[in-house]
């Protein structure tokens, strides 16, 4: 439902709070977060309320990280339980995936998987993403390849979010028939489905067209379409309040 990404000089896991916070008014019924530290990821997600997903960061604090992710689900593949709150993880733990939508050929691609030895621990239709971009970037896909690709398979509607251990510094994210758009900052980037989640920040803004995919770091971005060529970048003001 509420999608935020980041990557920069500030601590990630602040701005992707604050900007779930943000985006709270178009409700949802759980959260998390992940945040890539030490060639390792870290995450915490919980169903309910923004606090709860908060008080589950005090108890257990992920380490600080320039890059993360943050979500708020509204479900509709599995119930409203931690276990189905966004992110999702690949069986290694190192790609995490948030994603808005619905992936409608998930069952063919989740019996796909299962079929090969891979394990769920999810009823989401979002998992299968992420073990579909932990076999291409195990396969030696750099990450935003592996997201092109895997888009190509994907039927349905989807705003995708991911990250990965070994890519310390991106995020990488694709749109179909649904919101997502690029906050550019000064050694910073964000990713937000609304531009609420980051006007505290810049008004700076890029469009990412339908079937595109883009990948940030805190001084880039790359748009291109599903199958890698470059395409238009189409800037904006954000001079209203969001
Ligand atoms: N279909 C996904 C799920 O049920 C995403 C829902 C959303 O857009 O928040 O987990």
């Amino acid at each position: 439902c509420g999608i935020v990404g980041y990557t920069g000089h500030r601590p990630a896991l602040d701005v992707v709070v604050e900007g779930l916070r943000r985006l709270e008014y178009r409700g949802y019924d759980s959260a998390g977060v992940a945040v890539v530290a030490d060639g390792a990821l870290a995450s915490a997600k919980r169903a309910g309320k923004l606090v709860n997903l908060e008080k589950a960061l005090e108890e257990r604090p992920l380490p600080v990280s320039g890059t993360g992710l943050g979500h708020t689900r509204w479900a509709t593949h599995g119930s409203p339980t931690d276990r189905n709150a966004h992110p999702h993880l690949d069986e290694s733990g190192r790609v995490a995936v948030i994603h808005n939508g619905i992936i409608e050929n998930f069952a063919r691609l989740r019996a796909e998987l299962e079929d090969s030895g891979v394990r769920f621990a999810s009823e989401t239709d979002t998992e299968v993403v992420a073990h579909l971009l932990a076999a291409e970037v195990a396969a030696g896909s750099d990450l935003v390849d592996a997201m092109r690709s895997v888009c190509r398979r994907l039927d349905g509607a989807f705003t995708l979010l991911a990250v990965h251990a070994d890519a310390p510094d991106r995020v990488v994210a694709a749109r179909r028939n649904s919101p997502l758009v690029i906050g550019v900052g000064e050694g910073e980037n964000f990713l937000a489905s609304d531009v609420s989640a980051f006007i505290a920040h810049t008004r700076e803004a890029l469009e990412i067209g339908d079937g595109q995919v883009v990948e940030i770091t805190p001084d880039d971005v790359t748009l291109t379409d599903f199958y890698g060529n470059a395409v238009e970048e189409k800037r904006f003001h954000v001079d209203w309040d969001a």
